[in-house]
């Protein structure tokens, strides 16, 4: 991934040749900050006002009439904070560099995105989604409880096609999948979506080891409370899109009012100086675990993702909710991206508010463990793992089973 090039250059560097893409790198550390020398800065400030003072009420008005317009982010002061920030804007600018976008949007959490989109959507009368589980388990539940209006049909990858309607305004996939890391084939859904907008929830492999824009997939999604942040210290959610689908995402932000605080903005900016070497280090991490829980007669089953990643999945042979109450190094909790490793019981906690039935149908059984690979030295995360996992012979153990790559 090292070389990995992100598709736009930015405009400002007059001294690199206009054909020269920068490596995901060197964008995560430098993309959101290319006027800071000019303003004589090193960080970047911090914009907490929540109105911005003008002479100009005509000036105002028709800057405001240009944001009913086209959503497009005023020139100049935000007018009011919900409008947009500069500070935020950072964020959206890097994000977007780092998708391969011409644009993201922030919100207040992961769900509130989820939530905009299917608001832009539906408020144009196109409310039915196809979608294919497993999802988060809080996205399933706002799709299958139809909070927002929506009709949900769920179907697999190959179903997709066959499941689109006239009024079909979204289909939605995860990959790698939250919690079984299930992979779709994006190229093949974004083929059989036509022109229904594909949105690839990409939290878990983050724009270092997969983007979905260059999949065919018009949204990108990411929950920016895991990865992104990746300190467990910020709540946040984005989409990285086309600039007229950023508009359209502006406004329902305006309109509903889930923005991000510009702390959590500045904090992500930070995150994303990071995410490279974060995210290659805990998969290198992750990958070694993997292969040691596959080579463990107490775990069944284990789930490792062909692109590689942090998070790892496995089932028990014996009882998962002692696994969670016996690690001590590894924290017992829910969420994941953070540089710390978390454990926790997908049934019980993430995808609690699924249907039983449809949980488990979906591959999320009752035995099964999610961990969240952190930056901690790999063997002392084995000791601990190895600790909580009870002793060896301890369980009637079916046949060894090897690392399961996840299709
Ligand atoms: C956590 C998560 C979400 C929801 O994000 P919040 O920031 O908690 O609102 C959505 N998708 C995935 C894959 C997640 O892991």
């Amino acid at each position: 991934m090292d070389s990995a090039r992100t598709h736009t250059s930015p405009s400002a560097d007059a001294g690199t040749p206009a054909t020269h893409r920068r490596a995901l790198a060197t964008e995560a550390v430098h993309a959101g900050r290319d006027d800071l020398v000019g303003r004589g800065l090193h960080a970047p400030p911090i914009d907490l006002s929540t109105t911005y003072p003008s002479y100009d009420s005509r000036g105002e008005a028709a800057r405001i009439d240009a944001f009913a317009a086209t959503g497009a982010e005023p020139e100049g002061p935000p007018v009011y904070g919900r409008l947009g920030n500069p500070t935020v804007a950072r964020f959206e600018t890097a994000l977007a560099r780092l998708e391969g976008t011409g644009a993201a949007v922030a919100f207040a959490s992961g769900m509130a995105a989820l939530s905009a989109v299917l608001l832009v959507r539906g408020s144009m009368g196109l409310r039915h989604v196809v979608a294919v589980r497993p999802l988060y388990g809080c996205s399933d539940h706002l799709l299958t409880a139809g909070l927002l209006g929506s009709e949900v049909t769920w179907t697999d990858p190959a179903g997709v096609a066959d499941a689109l309607r006239p009024d079909t305004g979204l289909v939605l996939v995860e990959s790698p999948a939250n919690p079984t890391l299930a992979e779709t084939d994006l190229r093949a859904v974004a083929h059989a979506c036509g022109t229904v907008p594909l949105l690839v929830d990409n939290t878990f492999a983050t724009p270092v080891l997969q983007r979905p824009a260059e999949h065919g997939a018009r949204l990108v999604l990411h929950s920016a409370t895991k990865y992104l942040g990746g300190h467990g210290d910020v709540l946040a959610g984005v989409v990285a899109c086309d600039e007229e689908f950023a508009g359209r995402l502006r406004q329902v932000r305006f309109a509903t009012g889930g923005v991000l605080h510009p702390l959590a903005g500045y904090l992500l900016l930070r995150g994303l100086s990071t995410l490279p070497v974060r995210v290659r280090a805990a998969s290198a991490g992750a990958a070694e675990l993997a292969a040691r829980l596959a080579d463990d007669p107490r775990v069944g089953r284990v789930h490792y993702p062909r692109i590689g990643g942090a998070m790892v999945s496995f089932e028990v042979h014996g009882d998962p909710h002692d696994v969670v109450r016996r690690v001590r190094l590894i924290t017992p909790a829910v969420s994941l991206g953070s540089v710390d490793t978390l454990i926790q019981h997908p049934a019980s906690i993430s995808h609690r508010i699924v249907d039983a039935d449809d949980r488990r149908g979906a591959g999320v059984g009752d035995r099964l463990l999610r961990l969240s690979v952190g930056l901690e030295d790999v063997d002392d995360l084995w000791a601990d793992l190895d600790g909580a996992l009870g002793k060896r012979g301890n369980v009637a153990a079916p046949g060894r089973e090897t690392l399961s790559r996840t299709e």
